[in-house]
């Protein structure tokens, strides 16, 4: 009954969060679903926005077989978001935005948002938010992140301390990712980017002030296309 008052007369945008499962390191393997998911709450209302709920599973490659992981074909995945999409269409909703979390998922994301604005002539900004807030990371810890690197496990720690594993974390656990070279499964479950930095050995009481950043620089961008697509009456 909600959602027939709201939509679309009061409400036509929903915050859509989707990641998978997959090692991270001493972090949880549940840390690609807990970001976006708290990033929705974050942004939600400040965008009139309704939160679908999360999309828990995605596609999982070169980590996979570290304990915990679970993955989808990548043609399943594609059908299933579109799936989601179009009832997403169906209910009302405009504009859409999909917070994704997990890098495996960038590519068929791309391809079903492609497809969904163009069959709906609907609104939708898929937001990769390590990528998005990058160089504000970088500025905020001075270096870059990481996966299991230094934003994801801020993010879940600012959630809640025990899940970026502090007790278990070991610098060896990291692998820098070199270029020229795809291994399966990859030697490490912490992926860093550049040699020396990304570690994430920051101080705790960090965490909640990178947190707001993070929901104002997705805030800020999502706000910003969507004010665009209104102005040209999209
Ligand atoms: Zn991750």
């Amino acid at each position: 009954m909600t959602v027939r008052k709201l939509v679309p007369s009061q409400i036509d945008t929903v915050v859509f969060p989707g990641g998978t499962v997959e090692a991270h390191g001493a972090s949880c393997i549940g840390t690609d679903n807990l970001i976006p998911e708290l990033i929705a709450n974050g942004i939600a209302d400040r965008l009139n926005a309704l939160i679908a709920p999360t999309l828990n599973y995605g596609i999982t490659r070169s980590l996979y077989r570290y304990n915990g992981g679970i993955t989808i074909t990548e043609s399943t995945y594609q059908s299933f978001v579109s799936d989601i999409l179009d009832s997403f269409a169906g209910i009302g909703f405009h504009n859409v935005i999909m917070l994704n979390g997990h890098g495996g998922n960038n590519s068929m994301l791309k391809a079903a948002a492609a497809d969904f604005h163009r069959r709906h002539k609907a609104n939708i900004a898929v937001i990769h938010w390590w990528e998005l807030c990058g160089e504000m990371t970088r500025q905020f810890f001075g270096h870059v992140g990481g996966h299991a690197g230094t934003d994801e496990t801020a993010l879940v720690q600012s959630i809640e301390p025990a899940l970026g594993g502090q007790a278990d974390y070991k610098p060896e656990l990291a692998y820098y990712m070199q270029p020229g070279a795809d291994v399966y499964p990859v030697p490490g479950s912490i992926l860093l980017y550049k040699e020396g930095e990304g570690y994430p050995n920051y101080d705790l009481s960090q965490v909640k002030a990178y947190r707001e950043k993070v929901i104002a620089t997705v805030g800020d961008f999502a706000a910003m296309v969507i004010d665009r697509w209104r102005s040209f009456g999209l």
